[in-house]
This record gives C-alpha cells, sequence and structure tokens, in this order.
C-alpha cells in the first residue's frame, strides 16, 4: 500500500480520493484488493459482524475520527461484505460524512444502491452516493479496469462474471462498472423470473421503455430463451425499441442464468448508419428563416 491517511487528508469527495489513491498505487494496484489490510491500514480498529435486521453495515468513530470500527452484515456474503467494508470506509476517510443520530453510520440495502444524487437533495442520501462510489472505485480502480474492458475487445455477459472473479465483487458491482467505463454503449438489465427489476446503463445508452416490475419484451432472449443457472444464451439481434425509448437502431443481447430465477443480460446498443447519416444531413443543412409575413 503506497499511501497513507494523510495523502487522502485534502480530498473532499470520492473522485478526488479515488484520484490520488490512483496515483500513489500508479502501476501497482493489488487486484482484487486487500480491503480488510487496507481499512487497518487506514486506522479502522476492528471490522465486527452485525445481526441488526435490515442493516447491510455500520461505522461507529471517535467525533475527532481517530479511529472507526465497521460493521458488516452477518448473513451477507464475503463479496458483499467486501463492498460494505470499502462502503463504511468511504464514510470515515470522507472529511463531511457524519451520521445523522451523529452517533454511528447505519447502512441498509437501499442506501447502498444510490450512486447518483440530484444537487441540493438530502445530504445523507448524497453521503451513502459518495459512499457507494468510493467503493466501486477501490474495489475496480478505473485504470486497470478499462485496461480489462479493452482487453475483452467482443465484450460478453461471461466477461461479467470473469471480472467479478478476478476483482472479488458480486456480479451486479460489477456489471454496474463495466456499464459506467465500458468505451461502448451498453447495459445490463437484472430480471428475475421475466421480471425487469433493475438495469446499469453507461452514459451513452439510451432510456428503457420497460420499467422495474413489469415483464420484458416478450421478443427479447431474456425472456424467451431456457437457461440453466451460469449458462449463457447466444447474442441475439432485435430492433432496439422492443426495449428502449423512441430508440432506432438494433440492440444485440446475451443472457446469463442465475440462480432463483434470476437472470443477468447483456445490452449492446448500435445506433445505426441510418440515423448517423440522417444527424451529419442536419447538421449541415443550411439555417432556415421563417419570412415575415
Ligand atoms: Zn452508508
Amino acid at each position: 500500500m503506497n499511501f497513507s491517511r494523510m495523502d487522502l487528508a485534502d480530498c473532499a469527495t470520492p473522485e478526488a480520493m479515488l484520484a490520488e489513491i490512483e496515483k500513489l498505487q500508479a502501476g501497482a494496484f493489488p487486484i482484487a484488493v486487500p480491503i480488510e489490510d487496507w481499512a487497518a491500514a487506514l486506522d479502522i480498529a476492528a471490522i465486527e459482524t452485525l445481526e441488526t435486521e435490515g442493516f447491510e453495515g455500520g461505522l461507529m468513530m471517535f467525533a475527532d475520527r481517530s479511529s472507526g470500527t465497521i460493521l458488516v452484515n452477518k448473513a451477507a456474503g464475503w463479496r458483499r461484505r467486501r463492498f460494505t467494508i470499502a462502503h463504511e470506509l468511504g464514510h470515515f476517510l470522507l472529511p463531511w460524512h457524519t451520521p445523522r443520530n451523529g452517533e454511528a453510520f447505519r447502512c441498509s440495502k437501499k442506501d447502498m444502491a444510490v450512486f447518483r444524487t440530484q444537487p441540493g437533495g438530502d445530504r445523507y442520501v448524497e453521503m451513502e452516493a459518495q459512499a457507494n462510489r468510493f467503493a466501486a472505485g477501490v474495489l475496480m480502480p478505473s485504470a486497470p479496469f478499462r485496461a480489462d474492458l479493452r482487453a475483452r475487445r467482443h465484450f460478453e455477459v461471461s466477461h461479467i462474471v470473469e471480472l467479478a472473479d478476478r476483482y472479488d465483487v458480486s456480479k451486479e458491482a460489477c456489471a454496474r462498472r463495466c456499464a459506467d467505463l465500458h468505451d461502448d454503449a451498453i447495459a445490463v438489465v437484472v430480471s428475475r423470473d421475466g421480471i425487469f427489476q433493475r438495469a446499469y446503463r453507461g452514459s451513452d445508452f439510451p432510456r428503457f421503455s420497460v420499467a422495474a416490475g413489469h415483464p420484458l419484451p416478450p421478443a427479447s432472449v431474456a425472456s424467451r430463451a431456457t437457461l440453466a443457472a451460469e449458462q449463457v444464451s447466444a447474442w441475439h439481434e432485435l430492433a432496439a425499441d422492443h426495449w428502449l425509448e423512441r430508440a432506432r437502431g438494433t440492440l444485440c443481447e446475451q443472457t446469463l442464468g442465475q440462480q432463483g430465477g434470476f437472470r443477468l443480460t447483456l445490452l449492446t446498443f448500435d445506433e445505426g448508419e441510418a440515423e448517423e447519416e440522417e444527424e451529419v444531413e442536419r447538421a449541415w443543412a443550411p439555417p432556415s428563416f421563417r419570412k415575415r409575413p
């Protein structure tokens, strides 16, 4: 580990802190990150399990932030615990993060799912979003993760599984990071028993027309394929408007079967040449002026 808490003292956002960590660890990022060792080196005195229902993690710290204790949900698997430890470490290191009741952070599963917030929103929700972005970034650092994505040029849903193993994170946490950092417009949909649960999409990927709690598009391979757990479907191409709002072009999809009726579906979006040509034409069209009556 090439940095100390002192090196991070001036970083007020997770992005600044992660940039500093990546700079100081440049070329020597251990993968998977030994997050428990790092937490200990950054003044986390203990990591203990927590049995309180409804909480994924917690953080108790002295008012002067000299040291802290992280609590993790006893029922959670190893990879979810790693994310929780990184999340609580984010609360501990980010100087403006203070718990709601003044004593301890208690973070729920819902808190662990928020990554972006509206400006001027609830400051405690913003803290949760920041802690999550810190956790994703410290466990899947952007430079090595991007290099890993670029090394897999024809991206497949099996690569999400492979990268989740490599970084020792859950498939979902990995899928979200893939969507965020991939050079192409990709998205990953989580479904269960044919019902859309949630989706992670890159910034270039259009909005979905399917909402959470609703059936998957009947034409999609995610809906139609018969798959055992860990089995991957063939690639399937279909018109984008089956999945997307007001989008032309095509989508390619590939689905991974999981336990308990869950599926992970990778979608890649291609706007199509027709659309691009039309945009060029529009861009070059002479300006039109309305005649005065
Ligand atoms: Zn939290």
